[in-house]
Parts: structure tokens; C-alpha cells; sequence
């Protein structure tokens, strides 16, 4: 068994749509990004690529290439399973914390963990995921942007 951590942060921006965990979220904004800037998938991908030693998502989805310009992060996560797989590593299980102070999502979580456990092939159960705020203190506090981070575990099939 080999651990994995990851962490990310997009800053919030106009006319966007709400990108997290694979679904989309109804918000005033959204986040800025090469991608679709799905900050958790991108954390959760840097875990497992780190608990693999496969190096990180900019490693293999480089943001200068227009490839990935708007691209689905579920796509990500499924080509980051598809790596691991090369190395003949399965999930674990995967725990992560969202920090934002809005908006609330506590409601979307049970969708999350629905749509991430489909693509990575293990059960929802496997996957806890955590919202918090920064209490209105520093950027996230100050609603500039989400920050998540992500621990999963991976065994050698
Ligand atoms: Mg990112």
C-alpha cells in the first residue's frame, strides 16, 4: 500500500460555471482555469499520481497545451486511473477536504462521491469528501478562490 497527497487552488472568476467533483454547481461564479478547473479532481489526481510516483497532473496535462483548454477534469481523472493502472496500482480509498466559504456544499456531496466513484471504479463509500471554510480569514476567506486537498491510498493490484 502507498499513500498519495495533493492539493490545489483555483481563483473564483466571472462567467464561468462552477466546476467540483465532477459536477456542476449553481453559483454566481465560477472558477478560472486552463481546464474546466475542477480544483478537487485536480487535487485528487496530483494524490494518486504522487502515491504512484508518476510525477503530477501538469506533468502529463500540460496547461500550454490546447488539448486540455476547457477540458472535461473528469477526462483527467480517468486518464490519471488509466497511468496507475500502467503500474498496476488500484485505489484505496481517497479523503478530501474542500476549503471554501461559499457556497455551501454539503448538499452536492452525495452527487460527488457518486460521480468520482463511477469514473475511479471503486465504491462512493471510498470516497470521503469533507467541506470546510477558512472562518473569513485570507483568500478563501475572502471568497478570492477554493483550495482543496486530497489523500488517497493506493495497493499494487
Ligand atoms: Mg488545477
Amino acid at each position: 500500500m502507498r499513500v498519495g497527497f495533493g492539493y490545489d487552488v483555483h481563483p473564483f472568476a466571472e462567467g464561468r460555471a462552477l466546476w467540483l467533483g465532477g459536477i456542476q454547481i449553481p453559483h454566481a461564479r465560477g472558477l478560472k482555469g486552463h481546464s474546466d478547473a475542477d480544483v478537487l479532481i485536480h487535487a485528487l489526481c496530483d494524490a494518486l499520481l504522487g502515491a504512484a510516483n508518476l510525477r503530477d497532473i501538469g506533468y502529463h496535462f500540460p496547461d500550454t497545451d490546447d488539448a486540455y483548454k476547457n477540458i472535461d477534469s473528469k477526462i483527467l481523472l480517468a486518464r490519471t486511473m488509466d497511468l496507475l493502472r500502467t503500474k498496476n496500482y488500484q485505489t484505496g480509498n481517497a479523503d478530501i477536504t474542500i476549503c471554501a466559504e461559499a457556497p455551501k456544499l454539503n448538499p452536492h456531496i452525495p452527487q460527488m462521491q457518486t460521480c468520482l466513484a463511477a469514473i475511479m471504479q471503486i465504491p462512493p463509500d471510498d470516497i470521503s469528501i469533507k467541506a470546510t471554510t477558512s472562518e473569513k480569514m485570507g483568500f478563501i476567506g475572502r471568497e478570492e478562490g477554493i483550495a482543496v486537498f486530497a489523500t488517497v491510498l493506493i495497493e499494487r493490484i
